[in-house]
């Protein structure tokens, strides 16, 4: 306990002699670590990454435990974990890390974009039409049991993904997209990437989600959608040919059960930032309370 007083005695000693000495760059230090702090844990908070932050915040108190009571054979066991852990974290983390500095470095871009409007309203018309489009062969392919699986490009490049595939670069349009998902089209296989409102590519291979709590009557091109939406947060739209059912994937839930309507003012919520009454919204709206693995899109009332 005494050890324990002389540990915050010091702090607040430390904290004291700090703050006494703190010029304006101290301060814009501070608040840059916390922004980028802020950044980091936003990007991770819906994602697989986050239950990994919480493992390694748990293990570092328990390090800090260790140190302060100088338990040195569990200290040594941790110290063991943290010097190999670090490999094994980058190596299975990839993606997400890979997620998570392109979103560092994508975001100031973005808000100087934003700021000077640069090319807004023509990119929200091009997006518009690309949803449009999108729809229409959608609604089409459920109606004739076409089985198709089409991933939306943000913030994340899938470049590897379109790699996986033929390469399209075609202009988007709704006989093109019906085109290729037509049963015995040679590319009617696999997932379709529209990026920067081109179709980029067709029979591409997407990552299958390893989550075991995925409904069991879901099958390959499902769970490749949901794969594809927890290692990036491209929105995964897929049409059933069993069911004609259409479903949307983003980060990592599956929604069910669209219509015309409520794909379209989902598409333009997550892709614009608009929602039903054409008022501008934020742009990842998936985040806040965590949704169920599975929902009927009419229930959340997308
Ligand atoms: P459906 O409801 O349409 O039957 P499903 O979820 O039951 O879909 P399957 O019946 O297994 O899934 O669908 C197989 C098709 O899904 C494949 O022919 C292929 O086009 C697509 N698919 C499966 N796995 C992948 C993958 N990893 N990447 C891209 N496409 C895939
Ligand atoms: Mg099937």
């Amino acid at each position: 306990m005494n050890k324990f007083l002389e540990f915050v005695h010091g702090i607040a000693d430390t904290a004291t002699t700090y703050f006494s000495v703190m010029s304006l760059k101290d301060v814009i230090d501070i608040l840059l670590v916390g922004v980028v702090l802020y950044l980091v844990f936003k990007f991770i908070r819906d994602r697989r990454a986050g239950k990994l932050i919480v493992g390694i915040l748990i293990l570092a108190v328990a390090n800090f435990v260790c140190n302060m009571f100088e338990l040195s054979a569990l200290g040594y066991v941790l110290e063991l974990v943290f010097e190999n852990g670090i490999l094994a974290v980058v190596i299975l983390f990839q993606p997400e890390l890979r997620s998570i500095l392109e979103a560092v470095g994508g975001e100031p871009i973005k808000s100087i974009k934003r700021g000077i409007n640069m090319d807004q309203n023509k990119e929200s018309t091009a997006t518009l039409r690309t949803i449009n489009e999108i729809c229409d062969a959608v609604v089409d392919m459920a109606k004739t049991k076409t089985g198709a699986l089409i991933v939306i490009e943000r913030d994340v490049k899938l470049g590897d993904i379109a790699k996986s595939g033929e390469p399209v670069d075609a202009h988007i349009t709704k006989h093109l997209i019906k085109n290729i998902f037509f049963k015995n089209s040679p590319l009617h296989d696999g997932a379709m990437v529209i990026r920067n409102n081109r179709v980029g590519a067709a029979g591409c291979l997407l990552p299958l989600s390893e989550n075991l709590d995925i409904i069991r009557d879901l099958g390959t091109r499902h769970r490749a959608a949901i794969g594809m939406s927890e290692k990036s947060d491209a929105v995964v739209i897929i049409v059933s040919e069993e069911t004609g059912n259409i479903s949307v994937a983003v980060n990592g839930d599956i929604t069910r059960n669209y219509v015309y309507a409520t794909l379209s003012n989902y598409l333009k919520k997550m892709l614009i930032g608009e929602d039903q009454k054409g008022k501008k919204t934020s742009h990842s709206k998936s985040k806040g309370k965590k949704k169920k693995s599975i929902e009927d899109s009419s229930e959340s009332g997308i």
